[in-house]
C-alpha cells in the first residue's frame, strides 16, 4: 500500500501532525469490526486531506465512498462555518459507525448521506461543489470522473484516490482485471483533458488532484 521504505514512511509520519485521538479510535474500531480495513485513509493521507481542506476552506464538499467515515472527518476540517458535505456510500451497514464518529467530530448535522450506488445518485445531485473526493469502486471511475467534472464549480478541486493501484497501472494488464483497466483509461484521459489542470501525487496509493479550469 505504501511505496516508501518503512523507515522513511515513519520519519514522514513523525514530522507530520499526529493522528487526532478521535481518528485513532475510529481507525482501531474499523480494524476490529469492519472488513477490508486497509481502505481507510489513515494517518498521513488523512492529514493531507485535512491540510488541503484548510487551505481551500470549502463550503460544499462531495465525498463518493465514505466507508467508516474517516476521510469525511478529515475533509470537513477546513469546512466553512455554514458549509455542508454530501456523502455517497453504497453500504448502509456502515451508517452506525459513521454516525458515531461524525457526531463526536461535530459534523453529523453538516452531512447529507446518500446510501446507494454512486452511478444512480450522482446524476440526481446539483453541481457547484468546491471540493470532491472520489474514492468508490474503481471500475466505474471513468464514468464518475465525467460526473464529478459536471458537479464541480469552475476552479473547484477533485481528488481521486488509489490512481496508482499499488503500481498495477504501470504494468500491462494480462488477466481479467477491469479495475486496473478502468484506472489506466481514466488516468490517460485526465492527462489529455484540456478542461482541467492536473497533478498526480504519489501519496500513499496515488491521488490525482484536478482543478476544473473551465
Ligand atoms: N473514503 C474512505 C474509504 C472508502 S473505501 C476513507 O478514505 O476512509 C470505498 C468505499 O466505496 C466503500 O465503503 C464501498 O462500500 C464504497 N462503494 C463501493 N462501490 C460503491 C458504489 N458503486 N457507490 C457508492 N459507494 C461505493
Ligand atoms: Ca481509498
Amino acid at each position: 500500500m505504501d511505496f516508501l521504505p518503512e523507515n522513511i514512511s515513519s520519519y514522514v509520519d513523525a514530522h507530520t501532525d499526529a493522528e487526532p485521538e478521535l481518528l485513532q479510535r475510529l481507525h482501531r474500531e474499523t480494524w476490529q469490526k469492519v472488513i477490508m480495513p486497509r481502505m481507510l485513509s489513515g494517518h498521513f493521507q488523512g492529514r493531507f486531506l485535512a491540510f488541503l481542506s484548510r487551505i481551500l476552506q470549502p463550503e460544499r464538499i462531495l465525498e463518493i465512498g465514505s466507508y467508516t467515515g474517516y476521510s469525511a472527518i478529515c475533509l470537513c476540517e477546513g469546512l466553512r462555518p455554514n458549509g455542508r458535505m454530501d456523502a455517497v456510500e453504497i453500504n448502509p451497514e456502515l451508517n452506525t459507525i459513521q454516525d458515531k464518529y461524525w457526531k463526536e467530530a461535530g459534523i453529523f448535522d453538516k452531512i447529507t448521506r446518500y446510501n446507494g450506488p454512486a452511478a444512480t445518485i450522482l446524476p440526481t445531485l446539483d453541481g457547484g461543489y468546491d471540493l470532491i473526493f472520489l474514492d468508490a469502486d474503481k471500475e466505474n471511475y471513468p464514468h464518475y470522473y465525467e460526473e464529478c467534472l459536471r458537479l464541480l464549480r469552475t476552479g473547484g478541486v477533485l481528488l481521486i484516490d488509489n490512481v496508482l493501484w499499488t503500481g498495477k497501472v504501470v504494468e500491462p494488464v494480462t488477466k481479467h482485471d477491469p479495475e486496473t483497466k478502468a484506472l489506466q483509461a481514466m488516468n490517460d484521459h485526465i492527462a489529455n483533458d484540456a478542461r482541467v489542470s492536473k497533478l498526480m501525487l504519489p501519496i500513499r496509493d496515488g491521488i490525482f488532484a484536478v482543478i476544473k479550469s473551465r
